[in-house]
């Protein structure tokens, strides 16, 4: 299966059903998102509903494995994420003051497809777990030469008021803050 077609789903039996009918979707294949590597292909369940403006659409039960990197040693690492439920709202015509424009979706009109791609990119992210570690037990890296703790010691004094070693990724976050 085709990366773009995965997450890419008809709405073209809906649009001219009334108000309320809906419609169940499965889909489990390979997918593409910025700034997220997948490790696995994605699967879940879509339901989308006719609304007046477009169609609700309801993502349930997916699940997709990701890669991250340890937040001490920075080596590779897998993490499973799971969407239990979320919806989203698609329009068939952009509305004249949306709620939130970045929380917009528009029905592709031409093709009568929705694209799922970018509300599961944001809400993945969103499920990104709030510790990303190797092991509870990884000692990172060092701070001033970079040798990696879990295979060596080095010889670095590091001041504890001023010890990194265990978020590498957040002193470079602070840096780039700066
Ligand atoms: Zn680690
Ligand atoms: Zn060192």
């Amino acid at each position: 299966m085709d990366v773009a077609k995965t997450l890419t789903f008809s709405v073209g039996p809906l649009v001219d059903q009334t108000t309320g009918t809906n419609e169940t979707y499965s889909f489990h294949g390979p997918v593409k998102f910025e700034g997220i590597i997948p490790a696995t292909d994605m699967k879940g369940r879509v339901e989308i509903m006719r609304i007046d403006e477009g169609f609700n659409v309801a993502i349930r039960n997916t699940e997709i494995k990701v890669k991250l990197s340890c937040e001490k040693c920075l080596k590779p690492i897998t993490t499973t994420i799971k969407l239990d439920f979320f919806e989203k709202q698609f329009f068939l015509d952009e509305p004249k003051q949306p709620e939130d424009p970045n929380d917009l979706y528009l029905v592709d009109k031409k093709h009568l497809t929705i694209n799922l791609a970018e509300p599961l990119r944001q809400e993945i992210i969103l499920h990104f777990p709030v510790v990303q570690v190797c092991s509870e037990s990884c000692k990172g890296i060092c701070p001033k030469c970079g040798t990696d703790l879990n295979k060596k010691k080095c010889k670095c004094k590091i001041d504890p008021k001023n010890d990194r070693s265990d978020k590498p990724l957040a002193a470079l976050k602070e840096l780039i803050k700066k």
